[in-house]
């Protein structure tokens, strides 16, 4: 298992920015019953709040931009619709990027592109946390369609991701996407795959015939390797996800490609192999 990997020459680092604690009910179609290993004493299931950081000569991409320097209590209202007597503190807390980055050995400043898979706020908060751009060097790239169509009834956290994301638009950082694919350096690019939500984009790194992928949330649990009726609560087009998920696993299933994914636990990076049945396997 490894949290960095090589692809031809491009370093690929997950990187951690918090944790996000979730009641059964955001997995539906997911049995935890058949699984309590799953979730912890407080009931709910913790997933941490992945990025990933592409390094190369001239070239240092940041994929996703974690939940920011915020913690969102648990509401009231969820730990009650789920039966929780006990939920964790936070739902999501965040804060932990900065010091992630440090250790690999980068700064803020060194960022040439952020790159934003989706804006759900867990992907988004540290782009301009409290108005202030965090990368003061980097253009910051993401779906036009899911900038120009805010949320109906935002999550937590999702309305100050966006001000910081309107902070880049007027700084005239923010380069919105429309294609189906787009370059975002070489041997980096980005590919739509909605579903999860309207703009969700998968990213590929390829290298002197090595490849990664990274997947954002388009395959958000494990066990939707094998269990095709699993989704999440907060996908705005279950069947479409459903469907660019398939796509994806059946495109990478039995490859050499390492995957990475936003919210797999460990953030380790995967390979699918298929001598007994699709199995993730740890890559590196
Ligand atoms: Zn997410």
């Amino acid at each position: 298992m490894s949290a960095v990997i090589d692809v031809g020459g491009i370093k690929v680092s997950a990187l951690n920015d918090g944790e996000v604690h979730l009641p059964p009910m955001y997995y539906p179609g997911l049995d935890f019953g058949a699984h309590p290993e799953l979730l912890q004493a407080d009931g709910t299931y913790h997933i941490p709040v992945g990025c990933f950081l592409i390094q190369a000569e001239n070239l240092t991409v940041l994929v996703d931009a974690g939940l920011g320097p915020s913690s969102i209590p648990f509401p009231g209202d969820i730990a009650a619709a789920a039966g929780l007597t006990d939920p964790p503190e936070s739902i999501a807390a965040g804060g932990l990027l900065p010091g992630a980055l440090a250790a690999a050995g980068v700064g803020p400043a060194d960022i040439t592109t952020v790159f934003l898979t989706h804006l759900h706020a867990d992907h988004i908060g540290w782009v301009a946390p409290g108005g202030v751009p965090f990368f003061p060097n980097a253009v910051v790239m993401c779906s036009a369609v899911e900038w120009q169509t805010p949320p109906v009834s935002p999550a937590p956290g999702e309305l100050e991701g966006r001000r910081g994301l309107a902070v880049a638009r007027a700084a005239g950082v923010l380069r919105l996407l429309d294609a189906a694919t787009a370059e975002l350096a070489p041997g980096v690019r980005a590919h739509h795959t909605p579903g999860h939500t309207p703009g969700h984009y998968v990213v590929s790194v390829s290298c002197h015939g090595e490849a990664a992928y990274l997947l954002g949330d388009a395959v958000h649990h494990p066990l939707q390797l094998n269990d095709k009726g699993i989704s999440f609560l907060s996908e705005t087009e279950p069947e479409r996800a459903l469907r660019a998920r398939e796509e994806l696993l059946t495109a990478l299933q039995g490859r050499n490609v390492s995957i990475g994914m936003t919210h797999f636990p460990g953030l380790d990076f995967q390979r699918i192999t298929t001598a007994n049945g699709r199995e993730w396997t740890a890559a590196g």
